[in-house]
């Protein structure tokens, strides 16, 4: 398979927390038939890169452009022909906005992926030999009975989950400060959806948001777990903020009013949340490429980028016993 075809479809093992145990990954990063709503409308979450001019989504805008939904049919089927011996057992769809948004909603949204590829991948998985759960992920907006119900029925028995990017549990840092247009309300009310439906949630929690000082932003990404777990979330996702091109945190990075979080800030909120659930530490690579990444200093940077590497692959808290720096405090 080309490199193109690996950035487009692929398999990975990854550390499922809910099992505790290594899992095979099928990834489809699937175009959708346009950008999110959420930077249609208003310009997106400003820490996301997604939908800027650099991100993969924009080079395939032309797919759907001349062929329209049907071309979609056929690359998830692509994807799926190229990895079909595999036998992966979790299935993650990645579209840069809202895998439940086909634009028939009462927001009147500008469809993303129509209905007719949600049933078609939902009905696969519920007849397929080795994959159990599907997970995509959307605004709240189109977390309803109606949208998710059908899905569920059709995966007979397995099981659905959805990503939702709550960031913060703080209204200011989430809504002013990241943009998100969301309030606790409407993300309690989606999770209790999810739940009534006997599908799973996730919750990207973000470290580090812009204007916040290092402390403040590791006791708002503790608070945001803790927030999490207690209104039913099922899974967080502990995003480390990275900086990509194209996004208001990018201009705030060039102007050195922003920096990424600090290492040791990330192993200070992993020590303090990862007994409350299941907690995914999310990678520093991404689409488009970061220009920059959590980092420490040059003397501890490299053997923290590690441990945290090996603790995304076994959740053992024991990897960060030794780790010591002048530079911690
Ligand atoms: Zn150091």
């Amino acid at each position: 398979m080309s490199k193109i075809w690996d950035d487009f479809s692929a398999v990975d093992d990854f550390f499922d927390p809910q099992k505790k145990k290594m899992t095979k990954r099928w990834i489809l990063l699937l175009p959708a038939l346009s950008l999110c709503h959420w930077y249609l409308k208003c310009g997106g979450c400003t820490m996301c890169g997604f939908n800027g001019p650099t991100s993969g989504k924009q080079k395939f805008a032309w797919i759907t452009k001349y062929f329209g939904g049907l071309a979609l049919h056929l690359l998830y089927w692509l994807g799926y022909w190229g990895i079909k011996n595999q036998n992966p057992e979790n299935m993650t769809i990645y579209n840069g906005g809202n895998f439940l948004n086909s634009g028939f909603n009462p927001i009147k949204a500008k469809a993303e992926i129509p209905l007719s590829l949600q049933k078609t991948i939902c009905r696969h998985v519920g007849q397929h030999p080795t994959i159990k759960k599907v997970f995509v992920e959307s605004r709240p907006d189109f977390i309803k009975d109606e949208t998710i119900a059908p899905l569920i029925k059709l995966l007979n028995g397995k099981t659905l989950q959805i990503g939702i990017g709550l960031e913060s549990a703080d209204e200011t840092v989430r809504n002013s400060i990241l943009n998100k247009g969301m309030s606790r309300l409407q993300f309690e009310q989606a999770i209790q959806t999810i739940r009534e439906n006997g599908a799973q949630s996730l919750a990207y929690v973000f470290l580090k948001p812009m204007q916040l000082s290092e402390n403040e932003a590791i006791e708002d990404a503790i608070k945001t777990i803790q927030y999490c777990f207690r209104v039913g979330v099922s899974e967080i996702a502990l995003s480390c903020a990275f900086i990509q091109e194209g996004t208001v945190m990018h201009d705030l990075y060039q102007q050195g009013k922003y920096q990424p979080p600090n290492l040791w800030s990330i192993l200070k909120v992993i020590k303090a949340t990862a007994h409350l659930g299941p907690i995914r530490i999310g990678g520093f690579e991404d689409d488009p490429p970061p220009i920059a990444i959590p980092k420490s200093c040059p003397s501890c940077n490299d053997r923290i980028i590690k441990a945290i590497e090996q603790y995304r692959q076994s959740h053992d808290l024991s990897l960060f016993d030794d780790l010591t720096c002048h530079c911690q405090d």
